[in-house]
């Protein structure tokens, strides 16, 4: 692996949404996290409740009231998960999914929420049915969350800057770089980093230390690569979301595929499972796209790649000659993205010859 590390130029990051991620994956070698879903963090037993509070509340008052209760926890992950970093990079993604995604399903789950909301039942059934989105994937999900409820995304960066503020005065390293997913249009980004870069400055500037962040977002929708050249005014990185990406180039339901791609694969349509392999012919284009016009607005752009594909070799060497800063895996992949990224340098080298 010393080998590998002297010769490749992608740097490897993880993705890690717990301590104990980012603790295995620093020691197979990741360079900093690349991906940190907060989301994750909101389905835990002891929180769920409290998500489904702010999900199912009836107005702004109450979601906060529910956000309340949710920030000490994500405050204290962040904590740790620098602690764990230690001075490495570490990308913070604002919540992504569905909201339905946290309903309560059960009736007991149900009775739960409506003893915390002090509502009938009948009524926190209607408003979790009317939740219930046709098309998910497509729907009221990403930066869609952070228009309509900006005091969830407020909250999150907030939890983040104060977590960051804290253990920066414990002498612990650290610039988070805080990631707006499922960007589509540059005034979906400018709206948030807006917001985003108020409330963190003044957390800032109340705790007297001195910190460095970047707001950044994932390229995850044909639009956002074709008018890259726009959202790179409003970022200072991208990072490839190449699992939504692939879905929505292909218009193919990640959740469904599983079901007749097997058979595109073995008919020989398909070379390969696009969502294990990257389609380097199709979203790799407008990859090289998004990269090509992003860099021409914002020419030191940090570039690197979090979808699944960043732990698969062949889509590692795509990354490396489409002149990404570093790939970002599961922390099990990571000793496989260094070698991949080390062979992909080195067929460079040998080209040269
Ligand atoms: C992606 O879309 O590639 C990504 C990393 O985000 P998620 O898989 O959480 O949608
Ligand atoms: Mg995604």
């Amino acid at each position: 692996m010393k080998w590998a590390d002297e010769y490749r130029r992608l740097g490897v990051r993880t993705n890690a949404d717990t301590p104990k991620d980012a603790q295995v994956a620093r020691e197979f070698g990741a360079e900093g996290i690349g991906l940190c879903r907060t989301e994750h963090m909101f389905f835990e037993a002891d929180r769920i409740l409290a998500v489904r509070e702010m999900i199912l509340a009836n107005d702004e008052k109450g979601r906060r009231r529910a956000l309340d209760k949710i920030k000490p926890m994500q405050k204290g992950d962040f904590k740790e998960i620098f602690r764990v970093m230690n001075g490495l990079p570490v990308t913070i993604r604002l919540l992504d999914p569905p909201l339905h995604e946290f309903l309560p399903h059960t009736e007991a789950e149900l009775a739960d929420v409506a003893k915390a909301l002090k509502t009938p039942v009948a009524e926190v059934r209607a408003k979790r049915n009317a939740l219930h989105e046709a098309n998910p994937m497509l729907g009221h999900r990403g930066c869609r969350l952070g228009i309509t409820f900006p005091e969830i995304y407020e909250m999150q960066v907030r939890a983040i800057v104060e977590a960051a503020c804290e253990v920066k005065k414990e002498k612990v390293d650290v610039e988070p770089e805080i990631m707006i997913p499922l960007v589509g249009h540059v005034n979906e980004l400018a709206a948030l980093r807006r917001m985003t870069v108020e409330v963190a400055d003044e957390i800032i500037k109340a705790s007297g230390v001195k910190l460095s962040y970047m707001v950044g977002t994932m390229i995850e929708l044909p639009r956002a690569a074709v008018t890259a050249d726009k959202i790179a005014e409003q970022a200072e990185f991208f990072s490839f979301g190449t699992n939504d990406l692939t879905q929505t180039t292909f218009g193919l339901s990640r959740d469904d595929a599983g079901k007749f791609l097997p058979d595109y694969v073995e008919k020989k349509i398909l070379p390969k499972d696009p969502f294990m392999a990257l389609d380097t012919e199709g979203v790799g284009e407008l990859v090289r796209i998004g990269i090509e016009k992003g860099r021409k607005t914002r020419k030191k752009l940090k570039v690197g790649i979090c979808g699944e594909h960043g732990g698969e070799p062949s889509s590692i060497e795509f990354c490396h000659q489409a002149g990404m800063n570093y790939v970002s895996c599961s922390p099990f992949r990571v000793p496989i993205a260094r070698l991949a990224a080390a062979h992909a340098a080195l067929k460079d080298e040998k080209k040269k010859k």
